[in-house]
Parts: C-alpha cells; structure tokens; sequence
C-alpha cells in the first residue's frame, strides 16, 4: 500500500482526505483511526446527546458508502504506533506495516487528567470521545450530586446539561473568571448569572487538592483550604493536550503540538498534520496557536487535502468557535486575548449582544451571544482587516455590513 495515509478520522483527517481525492489526487487513500464507531460529530457529546435529545447514530458524520464512492479506505479500531519518516512507513499497533507517499496526522487532542491523590477512583470523567459521553450519559442518569473540574467550555457544557436534567452541580475554577482565555470579562459574567440562575454553583479561585473516595468510588472533592464537596460523579474538563507523541519520536517539529506552515505541511517533505494537534501561524493571532475548534480542524484539513493535490490554497481562516450552554448560543470570531477596549453592541439585559474586542485600534474579536448575525459581519470584518470604529460598533443601527462594501469599491 502507498498512495495517503491518514492517521485521525474526524473533521481535520476526512476533510484532508474528501478534499484531496475531489481535488484530483488518484492515489489510494487510507484514512486509519483507533476508534471503533464510524466517523462522529463531537460538539452534541456534552450537549444534546448528554441530554437525551439524540442518540449516538444521529451523531453519524459520514455514511461508509460515500468514503467506498470516493475510493478512500476507512480502517477503523486501528492504533497507529510509530512513524518511520526514512523509510516512509507507519506501524499500527496490531504489527501491521503501511507504506505512504504522503501522510496526514490529524490525531487530535486529549483530555488533560487531573493530578491529584485519588484521581483514580471510579466516578471521576472526562469527556472526549463517543465512549467517554456514553459512559457519562449512563453515569449521569444515577448521579445526584456532580462536581465540575474546570470551567472552561466542555466543563460548562457538561454543567449546563447537567442542571437541565434536574441534577445539583458545582463548578471549580481556579481563575477569577469563567472561560478567562477565551471570551472578554464582560461575557463570563453574563454566562457566570445565568448559569447561577440554573442553579449550577461555582467556587473561583480554587483548585482540587484530592479526590475522596468510599469503597473505591468517588465520594468528596476536596478543595485546597480542606473544604470538602460531596460528589457521586466529577467531570473533570481542565483542557487538552495534543495528541502529538509519535510525532515527535519521528523527529518532527513539535510545540504545543506539531508546527505546520500555512499548507499544514511540516518541515518534513511528504507530512503534514491538521485540526487540534497541530501547531501554526496565525495572522489573526499575531503568532502561534493549536486551536481545538471544528471549523478550524476543516478548513486546516481542507487546506491540507489541497496541499496533497498540488492544488495550493493557503489557509488563512479567522479562528471561530461556538458553545451552547443553557439557551444561550456564545460563538466567538478571533482572538481577543491582549485586547485592551472593549465595545458592546446590543442589550446584554435582553441576552443578544456581542463585545466587540480591539487591540491598539483594530478590531481582533468579537463574543456574542445568541447574535449569529453580528458573528458573521465580524468574520468578513477582521478577514478583510477593517476596523469599524467603536462609535460604529456601539450604534446599533450602524449598518456594520455596509463597511465591507465601501472597502470593496475602494479597492476596485
Ligand atoms: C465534548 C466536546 C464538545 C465540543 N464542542 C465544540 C463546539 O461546540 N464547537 C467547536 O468548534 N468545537 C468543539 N469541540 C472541539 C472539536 O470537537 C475539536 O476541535 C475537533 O473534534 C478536532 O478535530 P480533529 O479532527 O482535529 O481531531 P479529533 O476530533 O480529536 O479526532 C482525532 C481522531 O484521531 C484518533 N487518533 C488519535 N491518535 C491516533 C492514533 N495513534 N492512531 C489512530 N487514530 C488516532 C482519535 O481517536 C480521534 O478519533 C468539542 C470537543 C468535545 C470533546
């Protein structure tokens, strides 16, 4: 076998292998993952399915026939070991040995586990994976009282769900502020009053120190100071890590992550890797970033897939994200972090508004929440580099789309 090999099949692995093969690359194509269920959509795991609003085969990504009508080999329960760069070769962990031309890594990220005593003990969860969120869902349906490690997005999604199904949450969180790197202060206090509204409890500034168990199961968290909080259940969501190990016993570049240029190629001819193990330079970052996003693991994918088939487009894309949590839907467009004004645009009393991020003059963000509209001027705003003023932003009637049209004349 020669040709692609994919190692990773979700958003970044497929999107690099449909995109690829559409794009004119004829070789034989392998797509290999250590999972066992077809290919899955990942967003709904802490949020409809763990509500009971779909089940697992409404997460179904793909149907098997259309990998077969694209000729692309879908090997799945497969565990990829080893990367022989010389020799051009991979080595999965049941010894079989595949050969490629070009290889994509699009492994992902993990879950960070919690390094406390007792961090073992059953009843402590993470949730990445469809088999984590079935265990989860199982979990969650005997559990009474749930400690939340961590509140960032799959910890609050996980809490949000959780209340809704009538249970008593806790969310820890070490910092000052909810979601602190990703989403201005005045969002985590919005989010922060409507969670309390839904009855989730959250402790900052705090950290687990233990995990109390009874008879093998866990029983109490115990926090730093020695409060203890009864727990029949914990999600821990303290954050990812990339899935980059064998990469880096290949010799390839790695931080945070495996660095990619702007075609997800690494400096190695022939391997390129994509979606949230990879590492790359982002203009709209001012530097690099591993971003664990959908849309950022498809359109790294895409651009890869193009890269395979000689068809160059560089990918260039505004990070995006979304979250939902309660009946709130937060999306987020750019990287506010360093930002030093902030501007809102709408009513935060009536729950639709968006804080529009600036940096030294220029917008770099926007958070807003259940306002889909403003996210999407806000994209083609920072991809074209047009800052409206904060006067601009404020006023609500201000037609911010008209903006992208008097730059379009300009330049025409
Ligand atoms: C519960 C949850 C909710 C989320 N919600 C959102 C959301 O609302 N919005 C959003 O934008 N993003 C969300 N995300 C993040 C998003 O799902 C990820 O950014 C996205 O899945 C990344 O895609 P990927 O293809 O890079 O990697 P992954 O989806 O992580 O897939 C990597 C695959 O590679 C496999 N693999 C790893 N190592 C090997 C190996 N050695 N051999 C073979 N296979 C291997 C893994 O098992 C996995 O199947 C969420 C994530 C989770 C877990």
């Amino acid at each position: 076998m020669s040709g692609l090999v994919v190692i990773g099949a979700s958003y970044a692995g497929i999107q690099a292998a449909f995109t690829a093969r559409d794009a004119g690359y004829a070789e034989p194509v392998t797509v290999i993952t250590d999972e066992r269920t077809l290919p899955y959509q990942r967003p709904p795991l802490s949020k409809d399915y763990l509500l009971g609003e779909i089940g697992a085969h409404e997460l179904r990504m793909h149907d098997e026939a259309l990998f077969a009508g694209k000729r692309i080999e879908l090997c799945l329960g497969h565990r990829v070991v080893e990367i022989d760069r010389s020799a051009s070769r991979v080595a999965l962990a049941d010894g079989v040995v595949l050969d490629f031309e070009r290889l994509v890594i699009a492994t992902g990220s993990r879950a960070r586990k919690i390094a406390v005593p007792g961090a073992e003990l059953d009843g402590i969860c993470y949730l990445r994976s469809i088999a984590d969120a079935v265990d989860l869902k199982a979990r969650l349906g005997h559990a009474s009282e749930i400690v939340i490690v961590g509140g960032g997005f799959i910890g609050l999604e996980v809490a949000s769900s959780a209340a809704r199904l009538g249970k008593k949450v806790t969310v820890i969180e070490a910092s000052s502020r909810l979601l602190e790197r990703a989403v201005s202060p005045v969002v985590s206090c919005f989010l922060l009053d409507r969670h309390l509204r839904a009855g989730v409890a959250v402790k900052f500034g705090t950290a687990v120190s233990a995990m109390i168990g009874d008879g093998g199961r866990i029983a109490a968290v115990e926090l730093n100071g020695g409060v203890r909080l009864g727990a029949d259940l914990v999600v821990v969501g303290i954050g990812g890590i990339a899935n980059d190990e064998f990469a880096v016993a290949a010799g390839l570049d790695c931080a945070n992550g495996i660095v990619v240029d702007e075609h997800g190629r690494t400096a190695r001819p022939a391997i390129y890797a994509a979606g949230d193990c990879a590492n790359h330079y982002s203009r709209f970052v001012g530097g690099w970033i591993r971003l664990e996003s959908v849309q950022h693991a498809q359109d790294q994918g895409r651009a890869v897939g193009l890269a395979i088939a000689e068809s160059h487009e560089a990918y260039d894309s505004v990070p995006r994200f979304w979250s939902d949590q309660h009946d709130l839907k937060l999306q987020i467009v750019g990287h506010s972090v360093r930002s030093d004004r902030i501007v809102i645009r709408g009513a935060i009393e009536a729950g639709r508004f968006s804080v529009f991020n600036y940096r030294q003059g220029k917008l770099v963000a926007v958070d807003s929440i259940n306002n889909s509209g403003d996210q999407m001027v806000a994209r083609r705003l920072i991809a074209a580099g047009i800052s409206p003023t904060p006067d601009q932003a404020e006023d609500s009637s201000c037609d911010l789309k008209s903006l992208l049209k008097t730059s379009n004349q300009a330049v025409a």
